[in-house]
């Protein structure tokens, strides 16, 4: 299932963390859909490697730089060389995070400060370092953040990441009324635990939780890339041009079992 072809011609786009996982299919389907596409993160081996594979797979040609969210004006140096290649920026998906389970008594400053410098400083710094090229957006800037559906709950194991993500919610609501002036649009996608991705395969199929966390889902099934993909495509074009300040739950209705 995927959108008409062409519904993203002539806008750029920036991915954070678009080599791999679920970044890496939300490039592949911003591209395909007409959308010149670069990535920023902070691992070249990887950039290089996700680059000639869109090329192979997609004939999509992505650019990168190098980029570590963490640092402010490495990453508005990133964004302005890449909206130099790809003639601007309309669409910022902000999808770089980092996170592991610990339980909080044990959790280090280091450990917490870490994980909300990448996931909620990072994504400030972004949506900063990308303010200029997104205010001249033909149709409205559009950011999306990846945030998840944990954020909405208690997240034993995982404050530093609940706490960055709830921030990175609010952050998207405070800049939809601020920015909306520059008719910039800013939302946040949850995702639910899809599957194939590196922390899907460590936080749950390595504990032995895969079987208990299905069970849970209503719909039964670990979701797709393309399901995340699927709905910044929704955020990004014309069909979400009056939807901002919110978040979009993409979780196989998990949500039921949180709020009990
Ligand atoms: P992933 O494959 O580990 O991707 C994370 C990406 O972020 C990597 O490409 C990494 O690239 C980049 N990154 C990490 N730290 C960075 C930094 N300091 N500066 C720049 N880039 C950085 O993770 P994923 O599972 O696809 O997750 C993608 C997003 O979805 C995350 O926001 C995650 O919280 C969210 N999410 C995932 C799931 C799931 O089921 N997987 C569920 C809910 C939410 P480098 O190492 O090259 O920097």
């Amino acid at each position: 299932m995927s959108y008409a072809e062409g519904i993203l011609n002539g806008k750029s786009a920036i991915v954070t963390g678009g080599a791999t996982g679920i970044g890496s299919y939300i490039v592949r389907k911003l591209g395909t859909l007409g959308a010149k596409v670069g990535i920023v993160s902070r691992k070249e081996e990887n950039l290089i490697e996700a680059a000639r594979k869109f090329k192979q797979d997609d004939g999509l040609d992505v650019v990168w730089r190098t980029g570590d969210v963490r640092d402010p004006d490495g990453i508005k140096n990133s964004f302005d060389e890449l909206a130099g290649d790809l003639g601007g920026i309309d669409i910022l998906v902000c999808n770089a995070a980092g996170n592991f389970i610990c339980p909080t008594e044990e959790l280090s400053w280091n450990g917490w400060r870490t994980v909300i410098e990448i996931d909620l400083n990072g994504t400030f710094n972004c949506c900063q370092a990308a303010l200029l090229h997104l205010k001249a957006a033909t149709d409205g800037g559009r950011i999306i953040s990846i945030s998840t559906t944990q954020a909405d709950y208690g997240w034993p194991g995982a404050a530093h990441a609940g706490a960055a993500k709830s921030g990175i919610q609010n952050l998207m609501k405070t800049l939809s009324v601020e920015w909306g002036k520059f008719g910039i649009r800013a939302n946040w996608v949850s995702p639910g635990p899809i599957e194939g991705t590196e922390g899907v395969d460590r936080l749950i199929i390595q504990q032995g939780l895969a079987d208990q966390v299905k069970e849970r889902i209503p719909l039964g099934t670990f979701g797709e890339g393309d399901d995340i993909a699927n709905a910044v495509v929704y955020l990004s074009s014309a069909t979400g041009r009056y939807v901002s300040g919110t978040g979009l739950a993409v979780d196989g209705g998990s949500q039921w079992d949180r709020g009990r």
